[in-house]
């Protein structure tokens, strides 16, 4: 099999088993999505969840964050950690969208990644989910997974990225990567795989049939 074809059979395994490929944060619009990344650093997504109605509340759009009290928005994120970086952050990107963007959260990752706080993953995830556009996360579980099922052979996010963006059908990456995070969290967890009830068991590098 070679990694087309790898890539292929799990794209098509993974959209069978979760068909809904969603983003775990909530928001309604493009800058509440990059805020709410921005916050689920180092932090759950759950978690980002509980603390961002409130902040979307005190907060409705670039304008209000942009002119935002840090110490205010601070004492709102704090539950999410570095609530010190992550708040600075929020402010500064929305200005930087107002003064640079016209107010509208850009959508290529060049733009994104020109932003105070954005990365490649975050960039990836607003390019997919907000502008349909071809995107790879590369989060912890698609590093992971696409490791052990032998698409990539690295941990460097950026080397996956650009991997995964020659191997995966490019309508297909950002389901892809929602699908992995949703594998990731059932069934191919970190530390221990539960192999034997995976759908991917026949073609996983990884499998204890592979290892045979
Ligand atoms: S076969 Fe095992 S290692 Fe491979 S994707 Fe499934 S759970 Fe993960």
């Amino acid at each position: 099999m070679t990694e087309k074809q790898r890539a292929a059979a799990a794209t098509e395994a993974l959209k069978k088993e979760y068909p809904e490929a969603v983003c775990s944060l909530d928001y309604t619009d493009p800058l509440q999505l990059l805020v709410a990344t921005r916050l689920s650093a180092q932090c759950t997504d759950a978690r980002v969840n509980l603390v961002t109605p409130e902040l979307f509340e005190k907060y409705p759009d670039v304008n209000a964050f942009a002119h935002a009290e840090l110490a205010d928005v601070e004492s709102v994120v704090r539950p999410c950690g570095f609530f010190h970086t992550k708040a600075a952050d929020i402010i500064e990107m929305s200005r930087q969208i107002i003064e640079r963007f016209d107010g509208r959260v850009p959508d290529n990752i060049d733009d994104l990644i020109s932003l105070q706080g954005v990365g490649r993953k975050t960039a990836n995830l607003i390019v997919g989910d907000i502008y349909g556009k071809p995107a790879v996360v590369a989060d912890t579980h698609l590093i992971r997974i696409t490791n052990l099922l032998g698409l990539v052979a690295t941990k460097d996010p950026k080397k996956v990225e650009f991997k995964l963006k020659e191997l995966l059908d490019p309508a297909e990456s950002n389901d892809f990567c929602h699908r992995c995070v949703l594998h990731g969290r059932a069934v191919c967890v970190a530390r221990r795989p539960a192999c034997e009830k995976c759908f991917m068991y026949e073609f996983c590098r990884n499998s204890p049939k592979k290892q045979r």
